[in-house]
């Protein structure tokens, strides 16, 4: 994994990393934004699905009705289609995170094309629905990788809230990280839409107990003063 550009994506939050030096690309304009609703939270989840945390983390939402995004890596997807589907058919939106999740802004255009296209496909198949939203592993992109995904009908997703929960951290930890940037965005009158990793790219049974009790933590604590929406209705 690309340790340097993880440390570095921390610090992209609301665009592309490595957006400056593409100052006049309109291309890295056209993403989703978060509206000027400063009480709605959205959660995305990353680099699963995951065969132990995804279902908890799936039950931990129903049980709170709260609708979120995952942007999933297709070669994990493609050994978990229950779990795909269940997604589904729970509400969420479902989002093409590569089929390996490389640094998108370091290989070749083929490649960009193979790895969003096939996980596409897959996902496609899977859901029976288009999939019209990507996020760039790392948040790493140029006017290319840009392109070809606007080709294959999806908008870019990033996040302007963002901790490293892949990282050895407690719940509470990332609780305290998230809420402070959340706090931040709404001074900004903006909603916010924040990361955590239901799975880690680099293993796909990894445990991810605290990023799932984080999600806990982030609900109870918001639930009477803020509003969670999908990512859809923005
Ligand atoms: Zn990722």
């Amino acid at each position: 994994m690309a340790i340097g550009v993880v440390k570095q994506a921390k610090y992209a939050a609301e665009g592309c990393l490595y957006t400056a030096l593409w100052p006049a690309a309109k291309s890295l304009r056209r993403r989703l934004y978060p509206p000027p609703r400063p009480k709605q939270i959205a959660f995305t989840f990353d680099d699963g699905p995951n065969p132990e945390c995804t279902p908890r983390l799936l039950d931990l939402l129903a049980a709170h009705n709260v609708q979120a995004a995952f942007f999933l890596v297709g070669k994990f997807a493609k050994s978990q289609p229950m779990l795909v589907r269940r997604m589904m058919a729970e509400g969420h939106v479902i989002g093409n995170h590569t089929w390996t999740h490389p640094n998108l802004a370091a290989v070749s255009t083929r490649r960009v094309s193979e790895e969003l296209g096939r996980t596409s496909t897959l996902l496609e198949q899977m859901t029976g629905t288009a999939i019209r939203i990507f996020r760039p592993p790392y948040g790493a992109c140029n006017p290319e990788v840009l392109s070809v995904a606007r080709a294959l009908g999806m908008l870019p997703v990033f996040w302007n809230a963002i901790t490293d929960d892949w990282e050895e951290r407690s719940a509470s930890q990332i609780v305290a990280g998230l809420t402070q940037q959340i706090e931040r965005n709404q001074k900004r009158r903006r909603a916010t839409y924040l990361v955590l990793h239901d799975g880690r790219a680099d293993n796909p049974q990894a445990y991810c107990g605290q990023s799932i009790e984080a999600a806990a933590g982030l609900i109870e604590r918001l639930k009477h003063s803020c509003r969670f929406v999908s990512i859809q209705t923005w």
